[in-house]
């Protein structure tokens, strides 16, 4: 068995954040980073457009206040708004602090740091560094982990939570590259595992992006917050799904319909394309339903519409957004200097997870609270974002919240011990259950079964959503859960089996799409990204609250949480 004060599972902002926050608070601590990928490789590295920070630099008239507004009128008044106070609040502080250990922010003229204008937010207030802020910031923590003595476990897949009585007590973890098992034993874990893009068919995440972290939550019986909230972001490029950011709006691009209209004019006039991502990606979906949308060789009635970049010139284009630029090129062969790029919605973004309260200590119930259990990022649900995430918030939920969970990690192991724990019972079931998965004669292929799930909910719990739609997409899901008993391995070694971890990683997006479907059935009424044509209005009355879904195999027990509404009351929702 392994001992560690602290293990963090994820190495993306949110897990290194805090990692270097313990770390820094008391060097003599044992603080452990474990992550299926390299952390460098982790979905943050991969964000784009930048930070949102009220640092006044572009917009002298920027206050928090109007962040913490922005916010919580995008996330459609479901935002808990203590939680935003605090991320609006320290933003400022957590961009100067990464500035400090050394991240290169995109300047201005003078020398401080550039701020663009982002979708939702009244004023210019996202930080950045070109279109490749991940990628900046990531590689800076990770480089600080290294100066601050924290422990990486890279590429080894974590299977399991040991939750006992109530306790977070440590996990169980496989080795990608020789199949060992190790049981950790820690006296707080902490999951920062990120979301879970992959439960879809189009998806700006990453391979990695599979929800394990949520369904090892669920499965340890705590429940998931607000899982019916699947942020669509509005600009995948058609069709690899593959994201362009936000910022190139931000930068002054248009939406444009097959009949050359900007046609977020009948949808958001005030804002126009940088209106919030959930209004935005209805409005393209409505596009294209209504035969406004475009086919590859021009003509109407097709599956995308266009981003137009070409009244920007080359010069802004290239200095602004090259990765987009890039990425066009590379993967559809469109220069955007000269060509619009053909783009339709794509899942991008969870805006529920694991609840926590504003010290990312994960929560039991309502009520309750896990001991030595944290999380943060994006896999976390602190209700920073409720119905709908602004862009820009995430990387800066992941950094604020991040770090305050390591300061709250650094003082809850204060005098602790480590706790008792027979690891013999857990390595026993986690070496019987590879066994099972390599020795199983089955009958489906893992990619089949995993594209019949993408595409259930896909269909089923898209853009917009009716009961009997989804109720359907239940039912399916019980037959792909079936067959995906029933999967065989081609790969029998035990190094580098990446088909053993698809295999896991199956399983979690199962488990993470049966609480999405489960949770958007029981929400009757429309709010940020959950669209009900049958419930086309938002019910403050009887629907103001937080879905907290409990998972078993046999079903999903739903409860509630009240909204914290400490600044803004809700109004309606107008661009
Ligand atoms: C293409 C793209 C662009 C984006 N651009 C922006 C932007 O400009 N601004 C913004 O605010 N937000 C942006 N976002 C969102 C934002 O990047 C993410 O929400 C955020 O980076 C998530 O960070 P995280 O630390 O929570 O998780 P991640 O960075 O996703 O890291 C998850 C970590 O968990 C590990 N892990 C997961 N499961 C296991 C397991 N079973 N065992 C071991 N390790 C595991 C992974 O290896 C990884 O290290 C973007 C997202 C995408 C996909």
């Amino acid at each position: 068995m392994l001992d560690h004060d602290v293990i963090i599972v994820g190495g993306g902002l949110a897990g290194s954040r805090a990692a270097l926050e313990i770390a820094q608070s008391n060097p003599n601590l044992s603080v452990a980073i474990v992550a299926k990928t390299h952390p460098i490789r982790s979905h943050s590295v991969a964000a784009q457009g930048g930070m949102a920070a009220t640092l006044k630099n572009v917009d002298e008239t920027d206050t928090w206040e109007a962040h913490a507004f922005d916010t919580v009128k995008g996330s459609d008044y479901l935002a808990d708004q203590d939680a935003v106070e605090i991320l609006t609040r320290e933003a400022p502080d957590v961009v100067i602090d990464l500035e400090h250990m050394g991240v290169l922010f995109s300047r201005l003229p003078d020398g401080r740091i550039a701020q663009r204008a982002f979708g939702g937010h009244s004023h210019n207030r996202t930080c950045y560094a070109a279109d490749k802020t991940g990628h900046a910031i990531l590689h800076e923590l990770v480089n600080n982990l290294k100066r601050n003595g924290v422990k990486v476990y890279d590429e080894w897949y974590v299977m399991r939570l040991i939750l006992e009585e109530g306790q977070a007590k440590g996990l169980v973890m496989y080795r990608i590259l020789d199949g060992q098992i190790e049981i950790v034993r820690a006296k707080a874990v902490m999951f920062a595992t990120g979301g879970y893009g992959r439960a879809f068919n189009t998806t700006s995440n990453d391979y990695a992006s599979t929800g394990d972290g949520l369904a090892m939550t669920a499965i340890a019986g705590l429940p998931l917050e607000d899982m019916e909230f699947v942020q669509f972001h509005p600009t995948g490029l058609y069709p690899v799904g593959v994201l362009i950011s936000e910022a190139v709006r931000g930068e002054g691009a248009y939406l444009i319909n097959s009949e050359g209209d900007r046609f977020m004019a009948t949808y958001a006039p005030s804002r126009m394309e940088l209106a919030p991502r959930d209004i935005t990606s209805r409005a393209i979906t409505r596009e294209i339903r209504a035969g406004r949308g475009i086919h590859l060789d021009g003509r109407a009635g097709g599956p995308f519409v266009y981003l137009d970049l070409r009244h920007m010139g080359k010069e802004k284009i290239m200095s602004r957004v090259p990765f987009c630029w890039e990425e066009a090129h590379r993967l559809v062969g469109v220069d955007a200097v000269t060509q619009p790029m053909p783009v339709r919605p794509t899942i991008h973004y969870s805006m529920g997870g694991i609840p926590t309260n504003t010290d990312g200590q994960v929560r039991s119930s309502a009520e309750g609270l896990v001991e030595g259990f944290f999380a943060a990022g994006e896999a976390a649900c602190v209700s920073v974002h409720g119905a709908n995430r602004l862009g820009s918030n995430s990387l800066l939920e992941c950094v604020v919240y991040g770090r305050r969970t390591g300061r709250a990690i650094a003082q809850y192991i204060q005098n602790r011990k480590l706790p008792d724990l027979d690891e013999a019972p857990y390595r026993q079931q986690a070496q019987q259950q590879m066994q099972a998965l390599l020795d199983q004669p089955g009958q489906y292929r893992i990619a089949q079964i995993r594209q019949a799930f993408q595409d259930c909910m896909t269909d089923y719990c898209g853009v917009f959503r009716t009961e009997d739609l989804m109720r359907q997409g239940l039912d399916q899901l019980q037959t792909i859960r079936q067959q995906a008993q029933n999967i065989y391995l081609d790969d029998k070694a035990k190094n580098w089996n990446t088909e053993l971890i698809e295999a896991l990683e199956l399983q979690s997006l199962l488990i993470v799409g049966e609480v999405i479907l489960s949770s958007a059935i029981q929400r009757k009424e429309s709010r940020g990204a959950h669209c009900r044509e049958d419930y086309p209005d938002r019910d403050d009355t009887n629907c103001l609250q937080h879905t907290l879904a409990y998972y078993s195999p046999a079903e999903v027990d739903i409860r509630h949480m009240p909204v914290s509404i400490t600044l803004f009351q809700p109004q309606e929702r107008k661009y």
